[in-house]
């Protein structure tokens, strides 16, 4: 069984052990000692990584009466090994533990609002509450939460029986039977954990919510502490910092700014669009006053500046004249090639084009009355040529 050095000293970050066990889990190579400080994951904080001497240990794993180090070599049984915890990775899990016992106190105390799940990711934590939460009580609790960070409360550990236990006022239920670890907030907050946290409320320096949504009937809440809460100010600085350079505009008229920017630019688009439509129509009618009289008449031409939807309006445009298949190519490399035929016109588009492809690559498809390509490597004038010969062969 192994002797859980997290429990009563959780700020212990290198220790002494001796391996009692090796063996695999999952393929990787595990020790167990008979004392660990490293915390496996578990009450929704997440496992501790570190050294065992010159061994990476990758993942830590409850199992019940012993931990499990996974390790990233085979280590012998029976010699005692030097333990470091990283650091920065587990004060980083305390921060965000014991901010979690406050802030769950803190909705817990004002509203009665029990918190019933707690994940900790790896960039930010979740706390699920058992109501909804208004954004004016959702403030007052983070206010209330951090007035405790700020007063630098003691945060302490004691064991208590199952009986003593059901006699204080904990602030859930606890899970487990026997010996219970509790984890205290001086006249704040008590609840049974056995994670590890700060000792005092001041090291977990600020708690920040960053989401609320409504979550299986009450709320999921969102929330980083201490260094999180720091790096989270700078990734909001910087993207806000940004924004307000290129919109000119103070952070506060950001939203303004940003959805009067999006309304002008679909009414720009609707505009573009409608006048693409007018020149489509125009180049259209140039085209077929330019196109020798024939039964139909064929206009193949290749255009500068039209996109792919450019050269399928003037295409279609021409179509609904009547008696006219068309054959419109971009000027540019790979090339896109648009072919459309009026409905009175026998001559299958969709072939025609596949006769292109063959020749000159690319993909695309289409209807008998309409299709498009794009990709076609070759000169422009040569596409031309072989457009021209197809459907007038056709
Ligand atoms: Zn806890």
């Amino acid at each position: 069984m192994t002797d859980r050095i997290y429990y009563t000293e959780p700020s212990c970050r290198s220790f002494q052990g001796s391996i009692t066990r090796t063996g695999e889990h999952n393929g990787q190579p595990m020790v167990v000692l008979d004392r660990t400080a490293f915390y496996p994951t578990s009450g929704g904080q997440p496992f501790d990584t570190g050294r065992l001497g010159s061994t990476s240990v990758l993942d830590t794993i409850d199992e019940g009466d012993d931990i499990i180090h996974v390790v990233s070599a085979p280590m012998p049984v029976g010699v005692a090994v030097q333990g470091e915890i990283d650091w920065t990775r587990r004060f980083d899990h305390m921060q965000q533990h014991t901010g979690q016992h406050v802030l769950s106190a803190a909705f817990d105390r004002l509203f009665e609002n029990r918190t019933t799940s707690f994940h900790m990711g790896v960039e930010v934590s979740t706390i699920d509450l058992a109501r909804e939460v208004g954004a004016s009580d959702l403030e007052r609790a983070v206010d209330e939460a951090n007035r405790v960070v700020w007063e630098d409360r003691e945060v302490s550990v004691r064991f208590v029986s199952a009986d003593e236990a059901a006699r204080l006022p904990l602030r859930k239920e606890p899970v487990r039977e026997g010996t219970l670890r509790l984890v205290e907030i001086k006249d704040f907050d008590l609840s049974a954990c056995g994670g590890t946290h700060v000792h005092r409320t001041g090291a977990i320096g600020m708690i920040a919510v960053t989401n609320v949504e409504r979550f299986r009937g009450g709320a999921r809440v969102t929330f980083v502490c201490g260094a999180r809460a720091l790096r989270m100010f700078r990734h909001y600085r910087d993207a806000v910092t940004g924004a307000v350079r290129v919109l000119s505009v103070l952070p506060h008229e950001l939203p303004g700014a940003i959805e009067r920017a999006q309304l002008e630019s679909r009414d720009l688009r609707k505009t573009v669009s409608r006048l693409q439509g007018l020149l489509a129509e125009h180049e259209a009618a140039r085209m077929l006053v330019a196109t020798p009289v024939g039964e139909p008449r064929i206009v193949v031409e290749a255009l500068d500046g039209w996109d792919a939807a450019g050269l399928k309006a003037i295409a279609s445009a021409l179509a609904a004249q009547g008696r006219v298949v068309a054959a419109l190519v971009s000027v540019g490399d790979p090339t896109a090639v648009v072919i459309a035929r009026s409905q009175d016109v026998a001559i299958d588009a969709a072939k025609t084009l596949r006769t292109l492809l063959d020749r000159f690559g690319g993909r695309g498809g289409g209807r008998p009355d309409l299709a498009q390509g794009a990709g076609l490597i070759g000169k422009v004038d040569d596409i031309l040529a072989a457009a021209r010969e197809t459907l007038t062969s056709g």
